[in-house]
C-alpha cells in the first residue's frame, strides 16, 4: 500500500490549506512531549476542523477508538466509524493508522501521512496529520485531519483530457419493452468532439448515433447494439468522410452500465500507408508481371529465329526438288563422316546412282513428270538407308550419291541390288493416272586407307560410266577385280 510519513517541512508537503493552519495552532499550543492540552484544543478547532477531523483513543491494548468521526469523512468514507477500533479498517491501513498514532504519541509532535486508499470508492489518496493531545486527566488522544488528497474523478478527468484517442461513454434509452431506443452521450473527451467535428461540450447528451458519424453506418451500429445487449467488448473499424477527406478509426467497444465506452483511435494515417505499400506492392507486381512477358516474349523471339535459322540452314543443305541433301551439304558431311570412320577404324563405302536415259523421259511426258520421277527415285532411295548416319545426296539432274558409314563392300552391294531389284518390279509414281518403269545404274566405293573423298567419288563414278558403258541397268565396283554384272 503506497504510504508515506513526514516530520519535517508539513506547511511544504501539504495540500490542504488547513494542515498549515492546523500545524501552527498546534505549535502555539503544545507542551512539550504531552503534545496539545487535548481539552483546550478541541475547543479551539472542533468549530473550524471538526468536519474533516476524527479523534482516536488508545483503547490501551495496541489498538485507537474513534471518539469523533467528522462528517466530511463520512461523505468521503462512504460511512462513520464513531466508536469502532481502528483496527476493524482494512488490515494494512489499520496498521498504518496504528503506528503512525502509537509515534505521534511517543514523539509528542505532529506528523502528516500520506496513504492510499484500499476501500473508498471514490478518493485514491488521503492526506493527515496526525496531532498528539493530553486530556487534563492524563488521557492520550489524537486529532487526525484527513481529507482526500485525489480523487479517482481527477484521474479520471486527467485520463480523459489526455487521451490521444477519442472516449465517449453512452447509454441506452430503452423503450417500455425494453428495446432500444437510442443511445444518449453522457461523457466525451475533447478529442472525440474534434474526432466528431464538434466543439467541447457539444456531444454531451445527445443521440450518439446522430452526433457521432462514424455510428451512422448500419453494420457499426448493429455491433454496438450487440455489445450493450450482450455485454461484450468488441473491436471495429470504421470510415466517414469530413472536408472531402475519408477518416479511417478503430473503435474499442466495452460494456459499461446499460450502454457503452468508445475508445476512438483515429487509423487515416496507418490505412493510408497500409494503402501506399498494397499499391506499390501491386504495382511491383505489375512490373515484374510485365518483365515477365517480355521475357517470355524474348524467349519465344529467339526459339522463333532459332527455328527460322534451323530452317534456313535446312534449305540450305537440301535440294529443293527432292529434300534430300545438296550436293554441297553432301560433300560437307561425307568429310565428317570419313573422318570419324577412319578414326574408329570401320568401314565406309559410296554408292553413285544415274538414272538411264532419262532425256526420254522428259522428251516423251514433259519436264514436270521427269520431275515427279526424279522425287519418286530419291524416296526410293531414301527408304533404303539404314540410319541416321547414312547420307543421301543430290548430286544434280538425276544422279545421287548414297554414302554409308560402317559398310563394308558387301553391305554396299547389298543395298544397291535391293535398289535395282525394286526399280525393276515397281514403277515410279508420276501423276495419279500415270507410273514410269525407269532403270539406273550404279557405281559403288570402297573407302580406302588415307583416300580423299574426291577420290573416293571419282572412283565410284568410274564404276558408274563403266555401268553405262556396259549397257547400263547394271552395277560396277570401283574395284576391278570384284565387278558384279546385274
Ligand atoms: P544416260 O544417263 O542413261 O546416259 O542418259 P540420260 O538421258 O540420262 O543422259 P544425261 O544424263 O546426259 O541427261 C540427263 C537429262 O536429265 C538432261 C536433262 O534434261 C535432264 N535433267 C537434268 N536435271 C533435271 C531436272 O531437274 N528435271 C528434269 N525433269 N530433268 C532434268
Ligand atoms: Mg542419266
Ligand atoms: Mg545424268
Amino acid at each position: 500500500m503506497y504510504q508515506e510519513v513526514h516530520t519535517e517541512n508539513i506547511e511544504a508537503r501539504a495540500h490542504a490549506a488547513e494542515v498549515a493552519e492546523l500545524l501552527e495552532r498546534f505549535r502555539r499550543s503544545a507542551q512539550g512531549p504531552a503534545g496539545v492540552p487535548y481539552e483546550d484544543f478541541c475547543n479551539e478547532v472542533m468549530a473550524d476542523f471538526g468536519a474533516d477531523l476524527m479523534i482516536l483513543a488508545p483503547t490501551g491494548d495496541g489498538d485507537y477508538l474513534h471518539v469523533h468521526y467528522g462528517r466530511e469523512i463520512v461523505r468521503y468514507a462512504g460511512g462513520s466509524r464513531m466508536g469502532e477500533r481502528v483496527s476493524t479498517m482494512t488490515p494494512q491501513v489499520a496498521r498504518f493508522t496504528i503506528a503512525c498514532c502509537d509515534r505521534a504519541l511517543a514523539d509528542g509532535k505532529p506528523s502528516y501521512t500520506i496513504h492510499r486508499s484500499l476501500k473508498t470508492v471514490r478518493v485514491c489518496l488521503w492526506e493527515r496529520l496526525v496531532m498528539p493531545a493530553t486530556s487534563r486527566d492524563g488521557g492520550r488522544f489524537l486529532l487526525v485531519f484527513s481529507r482526500p488528497l485525489q480523487f479517482r474523478e481527477e484521474l479520471l478527468t486527467t485520463v480523459l483530457d489526455t487521451s490521444p484517442s477519442g472516449i465517449v461513454a453512452l447509454r441506452a434509452i430503452r423503450d417500455h419493452e425494453g428495446h432500444i431506443e437510442r443511445t444518449v452521450i453522457i461523457t466525451a473527451n475533447r478529442r472525440a468532439a474534434a474526432l466528431a467535428g464538434c466543439e467541447g461540450e457539444g456531444l454531451l447528451d445527445s443521440d450518439a448515433q446522430v452526433s457521432l458519424p462514424f455510428l451512422a453506418e448500419a453494420t457499426v451500429w448493429r455491433r454496438c447494439l450487440y455489445a450493450i445487449e450482450l455485454r461484450r467488448t468488441d473491436m471495429i473499424e470504421a470510415s466517414f468522410t469530413s472536408d472531402g477527406r475519408t477518416i479511417w478509426l478503430q473503435i474499442a467497444v466495452a460494456p459499461l452500465g446499460d450502454g457503452l465506452v468508445l475508445t476512438i483511435t483515429d487509423i487515416s494515417d496507418l490505412i493510408v500507408a497500409n494503402q501506399t505499400l498494397q499499391s506499390r506492392a501491386a504495382t511491383l507486381a505489375l512490373e515484374i508481371g510485365r518483365e515477365r512477358a517480355t521475357r517470355r516474349a524474348l524467349s519465344q523471339e529467339i526459339g522463333q529465329r532459332e527455328e527460322r535459322e534451323q530452317e534456313l540452314r535446312r534449305l540450305a543443305e537440301t535440294d529443293p526438288l527432292t529434300a534430300l541433301l545438296n550436293r554441297r551439304s553432301f560433300t560437307e558431311k561425307a568429310h565428317a563422316a570419313i573422318h570419324a570412320c577412319e578414326a574408329a577404324g570401320t568401314d565406309i563405302s559410296l554408292i553413285v546412282v544415274d538414272l538411264d536415259h532419262f532425256k526420254a523421259v522428259n522428251d516423251s511426258f514433259g519436264h514436270p513428270a521427269g520431275d515427279a520421277v526424279i522425287r519418286a527415285f530419291a524416296d526410293l532411295l531414301l527408304g533404303q538407308v539404314r540410319n541416321e548416319r547414312d547420307l543421301v545426296g543430290r548430286f544434280g539432274g538425276e544422279e545421287f550419291a548414297i554414302l554409308l558409314p560402317g559398310a563394308d563392300l558387301e553391305a554396299a552391294l547389298r543395298i544397291a541390288l535391293r535398289i535395282q531389284d525394286i526399280l525393276a518390279s515397281r514403277r515410279l509414281p508420276v501423276s495419279e493416272t500415270l507410273a514410269l518403269q525407269v532403270s539406273a545404274s550404279l557405281g559403288i566405293a570402297t573407302h580406302q586407307k588415307r583416300e580423299t573423298l574426291s577420290a573416293l567419288i571419282e572412283r565410284a563414278d568410274k564404276a558408274l560410266y563403266r555401268a553405262k558403258h556396259d549397257g547400263r541397268r547394271c552395277i560396277r565396283i570401283a574395284d576391278p577385280d570384284l565387278s558384279v554384272a546385274a
